[in-house]
């Protein structure tokens, strides 16, 4: 049987050889195009569920395990899924640099049996790697349930591709596979690590493989090159105009020349068969998989595909699509606010219970204050919409899992693209409404780096989990009879205002077409469960994680900057306070002493913010913000909201302690914070308005500003910040204004 363990974490070592020695396994790379079953092989194999960590230098996920059977040792790792070894995604580029760069041992190719076509497409690049591909037929389950019966012997004979059929959720044909990997290995062992053209290899006729020969003849007359790329394969690539194989000529003595040479093959294929070479190329590996497919697969009946067709007639109607899809989105939300609500409440009760127990049984002073105020209410308020933020991403995994999100992305495709964005860039901003970090990592399936640069600068203005408290706290206070009204109308406007950006960048900065949409729809699929919980898992952790880290330490920072400098109050100003506040309030009662005690207590808590730091900042910014209406205090809390978006509301939260005139002490959290910010003479609903915007359009958080910088560089988070400061400013600034004159 085989025993199940993880690495350790991933070294970004190169010295593959050297690696081979320490670990002593053959090192199998799991690839194929997405959703084919890798990672559900992949655990199946290693037994391993939990992301192990990244690839050097940029955030897609690397996964890494390996097994032992039969005294044998394999080291796997589970590449992103991709469609085409052509590297324009990130996805792409990772794992086609993971080949050519770690050259496993052996390649094993996930295969989708109810799709051969398209999956292998993506085989036959393999193939030309030179390094032995074993593939896996999975989903067979699905593919006989269809009446599609697959005849693997003689598609692996046509192919010259190892075949062997799986079943990945029942862990079917694992020991076949493996038994096919270690003779595919042995079978290459005595040429390892040279790069000779394999057995069988796709064809392309015979003017094509004319200009191919020339080609890889030149490079094979270089030893820099052969040593590092199949010769083949980059031949192929150079007629496929692949952009990213002339950038690996480059450096190279003879580069030049060759790059030439293979431009003007590619142009001569161009003029001869009056279509692009890389067109010419790409027909050509579909018609030779098309006439191995057919050879080697029997359609018995076509029974089961017609519920997919069937239920595409009315999901991607023409007219229908749009706002089917709309409706979906609405239910979404309709759904994660209606079940949401309760495990919100819940955890606030908590949240609450443990503030107050803290509070009672802590001696007075600074440690009280900061694990109360500081700790407690900080990462508490954050972790209050945490079931909020799980439910939306497991509807959103639902509809992805079902096969709905890739009709979403078609059907949406035709309006985003008139936007500059692409259809694909609807499901990062769906995920944004949760929260913008798994968000921006999502846009890795985005083909083209314009595309992502364009969806990963307009998501932050999908109004994400974080924000919501702010809208909801401001609305509850200041529009109490629309106030569901008014948090739909940010949203609306968070849209709308990513739809123009994204059209505005299209016009500017980022200036081009968003690339075709070319994705398959996959069948509609009964989700498993497990797969559920871990995609749900994976986002939330990453949520988690934010709120674990750069929230708490933000929560901190505010703490100190509105505790410290402390002020001492004068002798005896308490008590003047308390006579100020009995002269004005005639009942005469024991309560009454009380009130007026509590009363002088936060006069003295309002003199203190003043005096802190966080007080004089705001004093300081004031100006800045003063035409949107803020006052200083809503200066600090909307800065504060720089480093996470729910921090405005504990910020509110502290600062309005001091108005909050003592009364109602058992909920004087949410319900307290409202009337407090009402009783203060300077608010008003237009400036409450001004805030939700400001909220809604300022820069996003520290942990997503840390994403944009991990996806797209520094150069593109400076320019995020100052795009959407100004533009949050403009907006604010504009409502304000014209409101203010309007006379509200
Ligand atoms: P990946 O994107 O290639 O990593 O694909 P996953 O491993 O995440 O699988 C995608 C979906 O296909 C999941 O819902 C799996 O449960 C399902 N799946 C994987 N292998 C099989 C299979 O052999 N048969 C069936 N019926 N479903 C499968
Ligand atoms: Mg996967």
């Amino acid at each position: 049987m085989s025993s199940c363990h993880e690495t350790p974490p991933p070294r970004a070592g190169r010295h593959s050889a050297a690696r081979r020695g320490a670990e002593g396994g053959l090192r199998v790379a799991l690839a194929g195009n997405p959703n084919s079953g890798k990672t559900t092989l992949f655990n199946a194999l290693t037994g391993a569920h939990h992301k192990v960590g990244n690839y050097p230098g940029v955030t897609v996920e690397k996964r890494s395990g390996f097994c032992v059977r039969g005294g044998k040792r394999y080291s796997l790792v589970d590449l992103p899924g991709i469609y085409s070894l052509t590297a324009y995604s990130l996805d792409e580029v990772v794992a086609r640099d993971f080949i050519l760069d770690e050259k496993p041992d052996v390649i094993l190719d996930v295969l989708d049996s109810t799709n051969l076509e398209r999956h292998l497409y993506l085989c036959l690049q393999f193939q030309e790697l030179g390094i032995p591909v074993v593939a896996a037929l999975n989903m067979s389950d699905e593919a006989e349930a269809r009446g599609i019966s697959v005849d693997a012997g003689t598609l692996s004979r046509t192919l010259g591709i190892p075949m062997v059929k799986t079943v990945g959720p029942k862990a079917e044909g694992l020991d076949a596979l493996l038994a096919a990997v270690d003779e595919a290995a042995a079978a290459a062992a005595p040429g390892r690590g040279g790069r000779e053209r394999p057995l069988h290899a796709i064809r392309y006729g015979m003017e094509i493989e004319e200009k191919l020969e020339s080609i890889e003849r030149m490079i094979a007359a270089d030893a820099a090159f052969t040593q590092k790329y199949p010769t083949r394969w980059l031949a192929v690539k150079l007629l496929e105009k692949d952009r990213n194989a002339y950038e690996r000529l480059a450096g190279h003595a003879d580069g030049e020349r060759i790059a030439a040479a293979a431009r003007a093959a590619a142009d001569w294929i161009g003029r001869h068969f009056g279509k692009d070479s890389e067109i010419i190329v790409s027909e050509q590996r579909y018609g030779y998989i098309r006439g191995a497919l057919k050879e080697a697969i029997t359609v018995h009946k076509k029974a089961d595909f017609s519920l997919t067709e069937k239920a595409d007639k009315i999901i991607m109607h023409r007219y229908l699509a749009l706002p089917i899809f709309v409706f979906v989105l609405w239910a979404v939300f309709q759904i994660t606010f209606l079940v949401g609500a309760y495990p919100t409440a819940a955890l606030e009760a908590f949240f609450g219970f443990l503030g107050e127990t803290a509070q009672r049984l802590l001696p007075e002073g600074l440690l009280r204050s900061l694990i109360v105020d500081g700790i407690i209410g900080g990462v508490g308020g954050v972790f209050s919409f945490v079931p909020l933020i799980v439910i939306l991403f497991l509807l959103l995994s639902l509809l992805e899992d079902l096969g709905y999100m890739s009709r979403a992305a078609f059907a949406t495709d035709k309006f985003l693209h008139s936007m500059g964005l692409h259809g694909q860039s609807v499901f990062p901003m769906m995920l944004g409404f949760g929260c913008s970090v798994p968000a921006i990592m999502a846009a890795r399936t985005l083909k083209s780096r314009r595309d992502r640069i364009v969806t990963i600068l307009i998501t932050p203005l999908m109004s994400c989990g974080a924000k919501l408290p702010v809208h909801t706290l401001l609305a509850a206070a200041f529009f109490p009879r629309h106030a569901g009204n008014a948090v739909m109308l940010i949203y609306a406007v968070g849209v709308a205002l990513s739809l123009a950006c994204a059209f505005l960048l299209n016009k500017t900065v980022l200036r081009g077409d968003p690339t075709p949409f070319v994705m398959e729809l996959p069948p509609y699929r009964a989700p498993t469960l497990r797969g559920l919980l871990w995609h749900v898992w994976e986002k939330t952790l990453q949520y988690v994680k934010k709120a674990g880290t750069v929230i708490l330490g933000a929560s901190l920072l505010i703490w100190a900057i509105t505790t410290f400098p402390a002020y001492q109050p004068a002798e005896g100003e308490r008590a003047a306070l308390a006579a100020q506040y009995r002269a004005a309030h005639t009942e005469e009662d024991d309560a009454a002493d009380a009130a007026a005690a509590a009363w002088a207590d936060a006069e003295i808590a309002g003199k203190a913010l003043e005096y802190s730091f966080a007080g004089r900042i705001g004093h300081a910014i004031e100006p800045v913000f003063r035409p949107l209406g803020f006052t200083w205090k809503i200066a600090v809390a909307a800065v504060t909201g720089f480093a996470a978006k729910e921090v405005i509301v504990s910020t509110l939260g502290i600062l309005y302690r001091a108005g909050a005139s003592g009364e109602g002490e058992d909920d004087a959290d949410s319900a307290g914070l409202e009337n407090a910010l009402r009783s203060d003479e300077a608010m008003r609903p237009l400036i409450a308005l001004s805030l939700m915007l400001f909220t809604l359009i300022i820069p996003p958080c520290f942990a997503a500003l840390g994403a944009i910088k991990a996806e797209l560089g520094l150069k593109w988070v400076l320019f995020e910040f100052a795009f959407l400061f100004a533009l949050g400013w403009l907006v604010c600034l504009g409502v304000f204004q014209i409101g203010r004159l309007a006379g509200f």
